[in-house]
């Protein structure tokens, strides 16, 4: 039976990740999505909404699991019994950091294997802080991201007064 982890922050969980979560379901046994607890950026949603949005919108995916962690990404793997840690690439600048996070886990982690998919050409464009931003700002996040996900942040920016001061806080250098 192959394992893989699918580690991330799921700040919230969007369509980008959700096609990369399919095809790595398709290609494994089983698929455990990994919700990082306390990543080294802010956060607009608790790791139980987080948890709980990233169950409802992979509901449909029988051998997909969502689990939160807050260790070491391959000691979240190795608990799991997973031989891979699957990640997503957009961009290059995506793969630059990914490369590095790779060969850091790999030096950790000589078992695991790191599988890389490519972004469908759809989603290339897609980020959680492009969907947040462009949920407080009032756009349609419909083509972006599962119901749950729209709803939850209709109620995170509803009624906030200038809904782009509520996002500052969210941007981050890399997501
Ligand atoms: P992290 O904070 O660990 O980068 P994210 O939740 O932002 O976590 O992303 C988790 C993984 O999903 C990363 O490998 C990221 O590159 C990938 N990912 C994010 N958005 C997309 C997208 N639009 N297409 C493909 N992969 C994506």
């Amino acid at each position: 039976m192959t394992i893989a982890v699918y580690p991330g922050t799921f700040d919230p969980i969007h369509y980008g990740h959700v096609d990369i979560a399919a095809r790595a379901a398709a290609l494994f046994d089983e698929l455990i999505i990994g919700v990082y607890d306390r990543p080294a950026k802010s956060l607009l949603f608790s790791t139980e909404e987080r948890v709980a949005m990233c169950r409802e919108a992979l509901q449909a995916y029988p051998n997909v699991k969502v689990f939160p962690y807050r260790t070491l990404t391959v000691e979240f793997a190795r608990e799991h019994h997973a031989t891979a840690i699957v990640r997503g690439l957009r961009v290059i600048s995506d793969f630059e950091f990914e490369f590095q996070m790779a060969l850091t886990n790999k030096t950790l982690a000589p078992e695991i294997e790191f599988v890389c998919l490519m972004t469908s050409l759809q989603y290339a464009f897609l980020s959680a802080t492009i969907l947040k931003e462009v949920a407080a700002l009032g756009g349609d996040i419909s083509g972006m991201a599962p119901p749950v996900v729209q709803e939850a942040l209709r109620r995170r920016f509803q009624g906030k007064g200038d809904p782009a001061s509520q996002v500052v806080s969210t941007i981050v250098a890399r997501d």
